[in-house]
C-alpha cells in the first residue's frame, strides 16, 4: 500500500505505535454531546471500528457550537444524538461498526459492563449522579476515561481496577447537591443543575486528552514510555495555559470498592 492510500500511515509513523492495538479496542461512549461527539470522531481517526454510544437524547441547535457530526437539519428534526453520530462516523472510517444505544444509560442491563464485550468506556457526561453510576458499574470490568468541561476549564481522570475511582474525591457537599437532585421538584433541579457554559475549543481539548489516554492504555505500556492518568486526573485551564496533574486517593469509605 502506497504511503498516501492507507488512511493510518501517518499515525503508523509514531515510533512504537501499534496500529493494530488501536483498531482491536471495543469501545463504549456514554454521553453523545459535545464530548462523545469529539470522542467519536477522535476515535474514528484513529482507526478504531467497534464503537457503541449510548445517550437518549435528541439534537437541539444549541448543541451544534461544539458537536461536529450534527447539523441543522438534526435538529429541526430532533433526530436521535446517538443514531446521528452512528450514521455519519463510516463517512470517516467506512471500516467502523458504529451501534446507537438510544436509552437512560441508568436503565441499561448491567452485563454491558462485566459481560467482556467492551474494553474502554469513556464517560462523556454533564452531571455527577450519570458518571458515578457508569462509575460504580464499570469499576473492575471496563477501564473508564471521564472528561468535564465548564467554560474554559477541563478535566480528565482514568479509572481501572485497583486505583481510585470517581467516587473517591466525592465529597459531602457533592453527595447533598445529589442527594437534592433525586429529591426535588424540576424547578430545583434547574438551581442545581444550570445549563453549563460550554466551548468548543475546551470540548476539543478535553476530548483529545481523554483518547490520548485511550492510545496509551491500549499500548499497555509497550512500543512507548507513558505516563498515564490512572488514578489520577488532569486539569486544563485555558485561560491561565495550566495543566496540572493530581493523583487521587483511594477512599476507605467510597462505596465503589469498600
Ligand atoms: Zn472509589
Amino acid at each position: 500500500m502506497g504511503i498516501d492510500s492507507d488512511q493510518w500511515d501517518r499515525q503508523k509513523r509514531v515510533s512504537g505505535w501499534r496500529q493494530e492495538n488501536v483498531e482491536g479496542a471495543r469501545c463504549l461512549v456514554f454521553g453523545a454531546g459535545a464530548l462523545g461527539n469529539e470522542v467519536v470522531k477522535n476515535l474514528l481517526q484513529l482507526g478504531v471500528k467497534d464503537i457503541t454510544i449510548v445517550d437518549y437524547d435528541r439534537v437541539v441547535r444549541a448543541n451544534l457550537n461544539r458537536c461536529v457530526f450534527f447539523t441543522p437539519a438534526d435538529a429541526e428534526n430532533e433526530n436521535y444524538k446517538a443514531t446521528v453520530i452512528a450514521r455519519r462516523a463510516t463517512e470517516v472510517n467506512p471500516l467502523a461498526r458504529v451501534n446507537a444505544i438510544v436509552k437512560n444509560l441508568e436503565l441499561l442491563p448491567a452485563d454491558i459492563y462485566f459481560s467482556g464485550r467492551f474494553d474502554y468506556a469513556f464517560a462523556c457526561l454533564d452531571n455527577l449522579g450519570a458518571r458515578l453510576h457508569v462509575n460504580a458499574h464499570a469499576y473492575g470490568h471496563v477501564a473508564l476515561i471521564d472528561g468535564g468541561t465548564t467554560g474554559f476549564s477541563g478535566k480528565v481522570q482514568v479509572v481501572a481496577s485497583p486505583s481510585p475511582c470517581l467516587e473517591c474525591s466525592v465529597n459531602k457537599r457533592d453527595y447533598q447537591l445529589l442527594w437534592r437532585k433525586y429529591s426535588c421538584t424540576g424547578e430545583m433541579l434547574d438551581l442545581v443543575d444550570p445549563k453549563m457554559p460550554a466551548l468548543p475549543t475546551t470540548t476539543a481539548v478535553v476530548a483529545a486528552l481523554q483518547v490520548n489516554e485511550f492510545v496509551k492504555l491500549a499500548h499497555g505500556g509497550q512500543g512507548f514510555p507513558a505516563d498515564s492518568l490512572v488514578g489520577k486526573y488532569a486539569f486544563f485551564n485555558g485561560l491561565s495555559n495550566k495543566f496540572s496533574v493530581f493523583s487521587v486517593s483511594k477512599r476507605k469509605s467510597c462505596p465503589v470498592h469498600g
